[in-house]
């Protein structure tokens, strides 16, 4: 058994290629966009994006488009156009970015919302384009989809009609808009900020509770309990109005998505991934049966490795040793290694968001947290991080810049209406990168170190993989609890998310009934089954990883992937990767790499 308390090496990566110097600008440089918030251009490009909307509606409103095909076609151009001029989305893009590098930047925050008050007037005007699209009888339709001079909307259509079923009259469509904010996003707010302003007291400090949540990763394995419990006594208190803000946002949207005439609670979400509701069973069924059996098992083999007879629940992701620490500068040399490895310009890609000043690397004060990648068409790409020199946060870089190759491959390969992503394909996207990246950096590293890096390896896998979809579970028995008893108390939610996390984590954790209240403050439970995307998109990158490491031809097809943006179905983008997401054989190979990793870590730790 290796050493508990092994002292960490200094690990030193050595690329595996010459490459031309970086240099790196820090933080976000938003000139990219305008020079300053006075900037003058930001008001003449609001008025110009009100002027086209205006126009774009007062040309088509009274004009009968749908029943000439020449019309139809001029009408979809001009559509299209619209959705890809730059000067429509910068403004508000500018400022938004501003209020992520300072959230306490209010100017900025106002700014955005006047402009999304005025924006929002005008693209109701434009409402009724897509909703009379929708009107198209079934029989025009497939007339329609067959035309060859339609053939660039084809695919778009196909998802406009598909939607169409499902759409409601104009006036009821403005008004689910103007409400959305009160019926869902005030209440999700409110549960966030009474969180936020919560604090407990831990080693003589008052401490939030996202931090403290946060804190339970460093502290020691027999401290861990300890301030988990401080932090589920004030969720169970904050469940008082969660069990409101639950019941409000589950009804609403249940009660919306019924009068759309949508089957099942997560249909929606399915159609908005351009995904067939055949492979999330799939995947579902895949993961419950073989993916709870491998997490349950990891579990049990943690707690004889930690000499306990099961582990709390805070307890579940104790690492068995400090993993390496690489400074930024290190962390760049690494990930520059590994995409110009896989395809020269996803690394020159990088170098010029480096040079530009297209990714804000560190934490600071005000600086909104975690991290992400934002694309628009037609603008800089973005991405925000807050590194700092642990692993975590080089796989961090590795994940935002997959996405970013992902979105960069996809507008300059595609047209507006395509050059977007599912989230399902965008996760995977973002985790092929990050596994390149692993692999990289565990060739290189002592045996101890490898120990540790598959560890905390095989913890986040299953973090992605079997706990979203244990939160799918959850998430859909709330929302069918919710509608067949009339709703479901705080003591009652508590209870349902304790028999969820138990399907996944095992004997391995022993569950108290307060670990329950997890529900309160776990974000992903309020997003409309967005959940199953991560361990989708996990487990097609894996596939994806393990095909181009036996044969390095496969970097083509990789990059074919990453350019057909949204251009048709998912399945048919795996499809074209020589993916077959219609047979569980897919998703069950996928958990291989997985159950390989938990048997080699049982055979290692209990050397
Ligand atoms: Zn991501």
């Amino acid at each position: 058994m290796p050493s508990k308390n092994h002292k960490k090496s200094n690990f030193k990566y050595t690329p595996r290629q010459v490459l031309p110097p970086v240099t790196i600008q820090e933080t976000w440089n938003l000139a990219l966009y305008y020079q300053n918030d006075q900037d003058p251009q930001i008001e003449k490009d609001i008025v110009a994006t009100e002027t086209a909307y205006r126009a774009f509606a007062k040309k088509w409103r009274k004009k009968p488009f749908t029943t000439d095909v020449k019309v139809l076609l001029a009408a979809l151009t001009e559509s299209e156009q619209m959705a890809g001029n730059p000067v429509f989305v910068r403004p508000g893009r500018y400022f938004w970015l501003r209020s992520c590098m300072d959230t306490k930047d209010t100017n900025a925050t106002k700014q955005l919302s006047l402009i999304q008050n005025r924006l929002r007037k005008v693209t109701d005007e434009v409402l009724f384009f897509g909703l009379e699209l929708g009107k198209i009888s079934k029989a025009e339709q497939k007339r329609l989809l067959k035309e060859p001079s339609l053939a660039h909307y084809q695919y778009y259509l196909e998802c406009l009609f598909a939607g169409a079923q499902h759409h409601l009259s104009e006036a009821e469509e403005k008004i689910i808009s103007l409400k959305s904010r009160q019926a869902y996003g005030r209440w999700v707010d409110m549960t966030d900020k009474i969180i936020t302003e919560r604090h407990v007291t831990w080693k003589g400090k008052s401490v939030a509770l996202p931090e403290a949540i946060e804190l339970i990763n460093v502290q020691k394995f027999a401290d861990k309990p300890k301030l988990w419990n401080l932090i589920a006594t004030e969720l169970k208190q904050i469940g008082e109005v969660a069990e409101h803000e639950m019941n409000a946002i589950v009804t609403d949207v249940r009660t919306e998505d019924e009068r759309r005439g949508y089957k099942h609670p997560y249909s929606a979400t399915v159609q908005n991934y351009q995904d067939t509701e055949e492979s999330l069973n799939l995947l579902r069924k895949v993961v419950e049966e073989k993916g709870f059996a491998l997490s349950r098992k990891f579990y049990e083999i943690k707690a004889a490795y930690h000499d306990v007879p099961h582990l709390d629940y805070s307890q579940r992701n104790e690492s068995i040793g400090e993993a390496t620490k690489i400074p930024f500068a290190d962390a760049v040399a690494i990930c520059r290694d590994v995409f110009y490895d896989v395809r020269p310009e996803y690394g020159e890609l990088f170098d010029t968001m480096l040079a530009q000043g297209q990714i804000d690397v560190f934490p600071r004060t005000g600086k909104t947290g975690g991290a992400f990648m934002s694309a628009q068409s037609g603008q800089p790409i973005n991405v925000l991080l807050n590194h700092i020199t642990d692993f975590k946060s080089l796989e961090t870089l590795a994940h935002e810049m997959g996405h970013a190759i992902h979105a960069k491959r996809s507008m300059d390969s595609q047209t507006p209406f395509y050059d977007g992503h599912s989230t399902v394909t965008a996760e995977t996207a973002s985790t092929l990168f990050e596994n390149l990246l692993f692999d990289a950096v565990y060739t290189q590293v002592d045996d101890h170190t490898k120990l540790v890096m598959m560890h905390d390896n095989i913890a986040g896998s299953i973090a992605t993989i079997q706990r979203q979809i244990m939160f799918f579970n959850a998430e859909l028995e709330i929302h069918e609890s919710i509608m067949r008893e009339g709703g479901l108390t705080n003591a009652e939610l508590a209870t349902l998310m304790n028999k969820h996390l138990a399907s996944y984590l095992g004997k391995g954790v022993k569950l108290t009934p307060e670990d329950g209240y997890t529900y309160v403050y776990v974000s992903h439970l309020r997003m409309g089954f967005y959940t199953y995307s991560y361990a989708y998109g996990l487990l097609m990158s894996s596939i994806m990883a393990n095909r181009f490491k036996a044969d390095r031809s496969y970097a083509d097809t990789i990059d074919r992937f990453l350019c057909a943006g949204e251009s048709k179905l998912i399945k048919a983008i795996y499809k074209d990767a020589g993916i077959d997401t219609s047979k569980a054989e897919t998703f069950e190979t996928a958990l291989t790499k997985l159950e390989q990793d938990i048997k080699t870590f049982q055979k290692l730790t209990k050397k």
